[in-house]
């Protein structure tokens, strides 16, 4: 069997979905990697690197694709997709809900494709968990990128200069991102609370040393654990409770979001012209839509004197951890799709039959569903 990884094509993409440790892993089972020359370069990783793991290098990405399975961070090119083999599976992050023209091109070379975004957020299924991971990495660099925009120290210091008083800081949305926002600041020094609409994640939050200043909306959490939209009404009354509480912070990491969803508004512009000049928000829901009405996706604004941030792909800078982390989740998932020709995608399994995508030459996403495991009566065909 034969596993492909190429160089990312997409413009700012630093990681790579193999690393050296997971070739490693996938040529213990007998598989042949190949790998793409320079594809781990910006993550830092050298081709020797993966020669010495067992991959064989290939000179361009036309040469890679001719595998089993193609793995890839994000949607490979139109051109290299429809050079895959016919039958191949491709795992990949796919967007699936906004790529209903990537879908139908995948079907239509009858490539079997998984997005991985849509791995369920089951116990079983946590170390495959490419949300999780790259929510971890983002929550993370959040907090270094406020620190960097902030004109305050995040510690309380005691100096020969007199004392320094910490940093407030304010997480808003406590899932994965959020909660590593609360425990970077927190190992910076930082004074920090954090938000949530869920009660569940409060005793996580003061677990991470935060006070919790989360509001309980009834009927918040779906059986997924994932937060529901709220009504016009109760976000009003988030707003209001959030306005003396964002106005008092030095810092704000934003990450509430409601998958599929535009991300709710916390932040109004009213409530950013209360904040203090020199203060930072850093909105990770930038992409889809911003918790703060001023946020533009990629950019950085300044709202009278405060810094409003909003990244896109933030685990893309953090490559060698970020690929690392990726790469483990994707080895995983194979090591599960394993059998002894090769890999099966078994459309019954609660993990499979969730996050493929394309099968056999067709979509299985409609009108922005996520597809269902089939009962085994009607994968058997009866
Ligand atoms: P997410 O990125 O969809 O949302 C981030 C946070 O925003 C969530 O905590 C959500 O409650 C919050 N939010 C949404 N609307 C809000 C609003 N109006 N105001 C304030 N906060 C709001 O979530 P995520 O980080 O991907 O994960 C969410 C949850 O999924 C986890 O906390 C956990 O319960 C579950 N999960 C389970 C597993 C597992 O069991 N394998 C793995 C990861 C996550």
């Amino acid at each position: 069997m034969k596993v492909g990884v190429a160089t990312e094509s997409a413009s700012g993409e630093t990681r790579v979905a193999l690393v050296p440790e997971t070739v490693r892993r996938l040529c213990s089972l007998g598989w042949e990697v190949l790998v793409q020359k320079g594809a781990g370069a910006k993550s830092y990783i050298r081709d020797a690197e993966y020669v010495d793991a067992g991959a064989t290098l290939m000179d361009s990405a036309a040469d890679v694709v001719k595998c089993d399975v193609f793995l890839s961070v994000s949607a490979p090119s139109v051109k290299l997709i429809e050079q895959l083999p016919r039958g191949s599976t491709l795992l990949a992050l796919l967007d699936p809900m906004r790529s209903a023209a990537l879908l139908s091109l995948l079907a239509q070379q009858h490539v079997n494709a998984i997005a991985m975004e849509l791995i369920p957020r089951i116990t079983r299924a946590q170390s495959m968990d490419v949300l999780s991971s790259q929510a971890t990495v983002a929550g993370y660099r959040a907090v270094l990128l406020a620190a960097a925009g902030s004109s305050r120290f995040f510690p309380m210091l005691m100096t020969a200069a007199g004392t320094i008083a910490p940093a407030h800081v304010l997480v808003l949305g406590a899932g994965v991102a959020g909660l590593q926002a609360i425990a970077t600041a927190r190992r910076l020094g930082a004074v920090v609370q954090g938000f949530d609409i869920r009660p569940a994640v409060k005793e996580q939050v003061e677990s991470l040393g935060a006070q919790w200043v989360g509001v309980q909306v009834s009927g918040s959490e779906t059986a997924a654990g994932y937060a529901k939209e709220t009504t016009t009404a109760e976000q009003q009354r988030l707003q209001d409770h959030l306005s003396k509480i964002v106005s008092e912070a030095d810092v704000v990491i934003t990450t509430a979001q409601v998958p599929g969803k535009l991300a709710p508004v916390l932040i109004t512009k009213s409530m950013v012209e209360r904040m203090r000049p020199g203060a930072v928000i850093v909105d990770l829901a930038a992409d889809s839509g911003g918790n703060c009405e001023l946020t533009r996706s990629g950019q950085q604004v300044d709202a009278s004197g405060v810094t409003i941030i909003g990244p896109v792909n933030l685990a893309a800078g953090l490559p060698t951890h970020a690929s690392k982390m990726y790469s483990r989740n994707l080895a995983t998932l194979l090591q599960h799709l394993k059998t002894d020709e090769g890999i099966k995608l078994d459309l019954t399994d609660e993990i499979v039959g969730v996050c493929c995508v394309t099968h056999a030459g067709k979509v299985r996403v409609h009108d922005g569903r996520v597809p269902t495991p089939e009962p085994a009566s009607v994968a058997a065909g009866v």
